[in-house]
């Protein structure tokens, strides 16, 4: 497998724990895909009892669709971290800022 070095913003923390990359409100995906247009989802989650093991790892912020938020530029979060919980029954960042 190729390695990719590259600096990305994190998911610090994430309340959403039946997901499956979520261990212990951390998640464990290698990167996220953030929001559409208006709405700053967490396109990446998925609902599932099992649970990811390989729990080295820190997510970080690979896209992000939503450009009224004030941290997005060029459809990437610039910040240095976000955190992801439950809004409205939506799994959303809530570090977003409209700008
Ligand atoms: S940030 Fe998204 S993919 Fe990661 S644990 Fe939370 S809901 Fe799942
Ligand atoms: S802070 Fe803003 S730019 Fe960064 S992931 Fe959240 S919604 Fe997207």
């Amino acid at each position: 497998m190729n390695k990719v070095t590259i600096e990305m913003p994190l998911v610090s923390e994430c309340s959403v724990t039946e997901c499956a990359y979520n261990v212990s409100k951390n998640c464990h995906a290698r990167a996220i895909t953030v929001g559409d247009s208006v709405h700053p989802g967490c396109d990446t989650f998925m609902p599932e009892s099992r649970h990811v093991k390989m729990t080295q790892t820190v997510a970080g912020i690979g896209a992000c669709k939503t450009t009224t938020c004030k941290f997005n530029e060029d459809f990437e979060c610039m910040t240095e971290s976000i955190r992801v919980g439950m809004v409205r029954n939506e799994v959303n960042c809530m570090t977003f800022a409209m700008r």
